[in-house]
């Protein structure tokens, strides 16, 4: 059924394990794009331009800003990070689903635009395993790493403006359910092109009576 593709925002904090589960999410679910994010911040080992990120300078991506090429854009741990709106919307026109793996304020700057977008939050199981997971991660110095977790109790806080909250302790239970949200809204009425209904059943039905 022709229709624009759906946007899931979905955010955490840092440690939480939100990108592991929308690049998987992303695998599993047909027709859904993760979105590839502009960031200022330097790749880490294994991390690959055009795949996790578009590793820009500070100079392009100011340009970038100016040029109103970002639907939204944060400074998020020292770095900008933004999503590209002609990738985005370009997605969007053509009926395919997308996935933002964004921080709340980028996600709260979508949401004042595109009411229809779902919204996710991904909690860890306690405060203690963030600091663990981000510990154990070992791309991050300590001073890194208390900054994330400073911006892990701020961003935490905007959790209620969210439709939907995963809880991740079990990464394969978070999957399903992120899985589950994304099937779900798919399915919902207003998803839906109506005329296909009507065509196919009601004017059928009344040439019947
Ligand atoms: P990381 O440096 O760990 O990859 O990402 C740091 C934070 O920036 C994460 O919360 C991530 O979701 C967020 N982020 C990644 N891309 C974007 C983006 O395009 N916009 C915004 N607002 N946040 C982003």
């Amino acid at each position: 059924m022709d229709r624009k593709g759906i946007i899931f925002v979905v955010s955490a904090p840092s440690g939480a394990g939100k990108t592991s589960l929308c690049r998987e999410v992303a695998k599993l679910v047909p027709n859904l794009q993760y979105s590839i994010s502009y960031t200022t911040r330097s790749p880490r080992p294994g991390e690959t331009h055009g795949k996790d990120y578009f590793f820009v300078d500070e100079a392009t991506f100011r340009n970038m800003i100016d040029k109103n090429d970002f639907i939204e854009w944060a400074e998020v741990h020292g770095n900008l990070y933004g999503t590209s709106r002609e990738l985005l919307m370009d997605w969007v026109n053509r009926g395919i689903d997308v996935v933002l793996d964004i921080d709340s304020q980028g996600a709260m700057t979508i949401k004042k635009k595109y009411n229809d977008g779902v919204y996710v939050y991904i909690l860890p199981p306690s405060f203690e395993v963030l600091r663990q997971r981000l510990v154990d991660r070992k791309s991050d110095s300590a001073d890194e790493i208390s900054r994330r977790l400073q911006k892990a109790r701020e961003e935490i806080w905007n959790y209620r403006q969210y439709y939907y909250l995963i809880v991740n302790s079990e990464f394969h239970k978070a999957l399903k359910e992120l899985e589950a949200v994304m099937i779900a809204e798919r399915i919902k009425m207003k998803q839906m092109n109506l005329s296909w209904i009507e065509e196919t059943f009601i004017k059928h039905l009344s040439k019947e009576i």
